[in-house]
């Protein structure tokens, strides 16, 4: 049975090192026989970090503009500079292109690159005016790959991105982790760890597929899986002491 700190914590799904044999072998052999569950996992990042905020908007335009309002900023701070936006500029393609720059780079400056970004807050707004119009709404509810074209001709969206703005605006029910999610589930061992980014992002949407997810649920697993590389699962030293995924974590017992 799974143990946390010397307590009872059963899980269903979740394998412990002590249930394994306390050896990376009785542990291979444990792993192979039941992997860490997608459930199971996300349940224990649920109870450890609570239900994860919403993001402030779902809708298509605006989630756009947060991809772009606050460049290499911590979430926190990005939010702050999408509600700075709402609040001093507006949110609309044409609010954002009747602003001027020093008002759209007073946002920007919460990110690096503010002119340049400024610049890219601009190009949204005249992408989603000129180019898809009032079809846009209607594109992005639409076929996928259809979607996902649209999207990418906005700044800053890539494939990723794109499957977030489609999951967060309930449009597709995508897991579409960031990188810092992508890492988690590598680590535990839901996908396989590949030198290909592309790869490992094609795993991860089996992953999200398998367990049929409702929308909600799939937008919370999203922000949980990010909270966690952001917080204690960092690219560098991660932080296994504190994590409730500690004795169950194929990554941290091969590390020791
Ligand atoms: S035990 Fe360490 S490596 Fe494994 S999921 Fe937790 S923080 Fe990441």
């Amino acid at each position: 049975m799974p143990v946390r700190g010397g307590q009872c914590n059963a899980r269903p799904g979740l394998v412990s090192v002590r249930e394994a044999g306390a050896s990376p072998i009785g542990y291979y052999f444990a792993m192979r026989d039941r992997p860490l569950k997608f459930a199971a996992v996300l349940q224990a990042l649920k109870e450890h970090y609570g239900p994860p905020d919403p993001l402030p908007t779902h809708d298509p335009f605006e989630l756009i503009l947060l991809e772009n309002v606050a460049y290499l900023a911590p979430p926190a701070r990005r939010r702050d500079a999408f509600a700075m936006l709402r609040r001093q500029v507006g949110l609309s393609p044409a609010d954002i292109l009747a602003a001027s720059p020093a008002a759209l780079q007073r946002v920007t400056a919460h990110g690096i690159m503010k002119a340049r970004f400024a610049d890219k807050l601009r190009a949204c707004a005249r992408i989603a005016l000129e180019v898809l119009g009032a079809d846009f709404h209607s594109v992005i509810h639409g076929p996928l790959p259809k979607a996902k074209k649209a999207l990418r001709r906005f700044p800053g969206i890539g494939e990723p991105g794109a499957d977030k703005i489609l999951l967060f605006a309930g449009a597709q029910n995508l897991l579409a982790p960031d990188s810092n999610a992508l890492r988690v589930l590598a680590r535990l061992g839901l996908i396989a760890e590949d030198k290909s980014y592309a790869r490992m992002y094609a795993s991860s949407r089996e992953l999200g597929a398998k367990p049929a997810l409702k929308i909600a649920a799939m937008q919370e697993a999203h922000l949980l899986l990010q909270t966690h590389g952001q917080t204690l699962c960092k690219r560098n030293a991660p932080l296994c002491g504190a994590c409730p995924l500690a004795t169950r974590c194929p990554h941290r017992l091969y590390s020791r």
